[in-house]
């Protein structure tokens, strides 16, 4: 059984290869380029961020203007504000009477475009002297976003995320039967990942339904799919394997794989 186990993370170690071969930016682990002081808490570098119209360095944050175009009302100016924890905020000024305060950056965005489109860090734009609306993935303001101090600002897009997860399996450690995980939602995905990290799970905690030990495990024919859309015997490829999105990983947990996730990922 020990083997059998072995056999799963080997072919999941393949997979991860053969994906960094096809896409030419692995999983970002790169470590964010910003400096932290001895409290823990970020530094900011004003060199590079002061040609940002607006801006300005508080006691413990920086802000700086910030706007998101409509195309068919116009400009929706605000404020951006970077505390030293590395959370974000934004503070809309596109009318006197706005009632959007410290809002994250998908609020502000859905505030202008009426839904949003999860795509913050392409629509929000500052201007610096020389160039009108550059786009926050193009500034440096970017590199002090990490997920988990923005918890608030990716809780909708990860319900919007459409990655696909296979149905993988999960051993009983007591009668050894394998039990199938389907992982479409978010909470059938932390079930999966909590017994996943539980040694000693057993049938009696599988989720979705009461088994026992008893009860039967899916025949082989079965279990050879997996649930790919492309292919059911397919054994993960691009379409049904994921390397870790913000759906499948977790602020809470304290697992390698989320931590590195939550601190490293591209937002
Ligand atoms: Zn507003
Ligand atoms: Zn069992
Ligand atoms: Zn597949
Ligand atoms: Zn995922
Ligand atoms: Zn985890």
């Amino acid at each position: 059984m020990k083997n059998r186990r072995r056999g799963v993370k080997e072919s999941r170690i393949k997979i991860e290869n053969e994906l960094d071969n096809i896409t030419t930016q692995g999983p970002s682990k790169r470590r964010k380029q910003f400096t932290v002081g001895d409290d823990g808490r970020i530094m900011f570098d004003e060199e590079e961020l002061k040609m940002i119209l607006g801006f300005k360095r508080g006691v413990d944050y920086i802000e700086v203007g910030c706007g998101t175009t409509n195309k068919a009302y116009g400009d929706y100016v605000g404020i951006l504000k970077i505390n030293n924890k590395g959370e974000y905020y934004i503070t809309c000024q596109c009318c006197p009477m706005c009632p959007l305060e410290s809002v994250t950056l998908e609020d502000f965005e859905k505030h202008a475009f009426k839904e949003g489109s999860g795509k913050w860090k392409s629509n929000i734009w500052v201007h610096y002297e020389n160039e009108d609306r550059v786009p926050l993935s193009k500034t440096p303001l970017m590199k002090y976003y990490t997920h988990q101090a923005n918890v608030a600002n990716w809780k909708d897009a990860a319900n919007r995320k459409r990655n696909f997860h296979r149905d993988e399996f999960i051993h009983c450690s007591s009668c050894k039967k394998e039990r199938r995980f389907r992982l479409r939602g978010r909470q059938e995905i932390k079930e999966y990942h909590d017994a996943l990290t539980n040694k000693s799970w057993t049938c009696s905690l599988f989720p979705h339904q009461k088994i026992t030990c008893n009860t039967e495990e899916e025949r082989p024919s079965l279990r050879a799919s997996r649930g790919c859309p492309r292919a059911a015997t397919c054994q993960g490829c691009l379409s049904c394997y994921c390397k870790g999105c913000i759906k499948c990983r977790f602020e809470d947990c304290n697992c390698q794989e989320c931590r590195d996730f939550m601190l490293y990922a591209e937002p």
